[in-house]
């Protein structure tokens, strides 16, 4: 395993790589899995899934302080270098590419990519300029190692949303793969910001699945229950936390974020449109999100 932390030394080693592959006419493809490091087995999930699909595995390690607000944990993110590069071993990644902000941003950035609508809800709500800051660098990552599919967890659903929006409206020509959430045995989603809460935190986040797991009951059990009360079921049930400070639970379509209007059943709505109940809460410091999707019937 190669571990590069210029641009220069990722381009020449990938495309090393790729004409070693053509040379034993091997497949070539790249598959990359960008992400902030401190990783967990959502991350490895994330590799898995590639170095099974893929030539060639490229991970990237590096905390984006373009999408963290001012008042965020960009100085406090959890870092862990050496058991990263364990991890990314283990899993048999080829590349692992950790650039300092340096090298990513030697100047003043002054271009940005921006999405639209995708990015008015949710985070985008409650971290403004957050999916720019993610659009900009991931589009970065996409023209460094010139993947031909990336990886990117459903935790972050409405980042895959965005990024396959930008995909989809730049005519790139990769393939975004949505993998699923992978949890604790509890039901805790797996982040790396798991690490900052204390043991009481710890034990009250579960309302955040167990309010996702009861709702996913109520629509498989075909209940004819509107938007509203749906949402009002999730919010009480996370509300039953004294700790839970809630920064929004909301009921949309997906992949598209639009509003559906609150009276609907939701059998109804989700036989016109897939949808999802997507939750951002905080414990103590630390903000947690975390969702369901239901899908569209047939
Ligand atoms: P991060 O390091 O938090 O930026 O995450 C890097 C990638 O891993 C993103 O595509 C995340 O959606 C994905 N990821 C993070 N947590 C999980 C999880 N629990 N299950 C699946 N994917 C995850």
């Amino acid at each position: 395993m190669e571990v590069i932390h210029t641009i220069e030394g990722l381009r020449s080693t990938v495309s090393g790589l790729k004409a070693d592959k053509r040379s034993r006419n091997q497949t070539d493809t790249v598959g990359f899995v960008p992400t902030m490091g401190y990783l967990h087995e959502g991350h490895m999930s994330l590799m898995e899934k590639a170095r099974v699909q893929c030539g060639i595995v490229v991970l990237s390690i590096f905390v984006n302080p373009l999408q963290f607000g001012p008042n965020e944990d960009l100085a406090s993110y959890p870092r862990d270098e050496q058991r990263d590069l364990k991890i990314a071993e283990q899993m048999k990644v080829d590349v692992v590419f950790m650039p300092n902000a340096q090298e990513m941003y030697p100047q003043k950035i002054r271009t940005t990519v921006s999405v639209s609508e995708l990015t008015e809800r949710l985070c985008g709500a409650s971290r403004p300029d957050h999916f720019d800051g993610v659009a900009t660098v991931v589009m970065k990552l996409f023209h460094i190692v010139n993947p031909d599919r990336v990886y990117f967890g459903l935790k972050d659903a409405q980042q895959v949303a965005v990024i396959q929006q930008m995909i989809y409206d730049l005519n790139m020509n990769i393939e975004l793969i949505a993998c699923p959430i992978l949890r604790e045995a509890d039901g805790l989603a797996m982040s790396s910001r798991n690490v900052y809460l204390s043991d009481e935190e710890r034990k009250q986040a579960l309302v955040l699945s167990q309010a996702l797991q009861n709702a996913e009951r109520e629509v498989t059990d075909q209940t004819d229950i509107s938007i509203a009360q749906l949402h009002e079921q999730v919010r009480s049930d996370i509300q039953s936390s004294d700790l839970a400070k809630v920064d929004y639970i909301e009921i949309l379509s997906y992949p598209s974020l639009e509003i559906i209007d609150s009276s609907t059943f939701i059998q109804d709505a989700l036989s016109r449109n897939s949808m999802i109940i997507a939750l951002a809460v905080k414990f103590g410091k630390t903000r947690l999100i975390d969702n369901l999707i239901l899908a569209q019937h047939s």
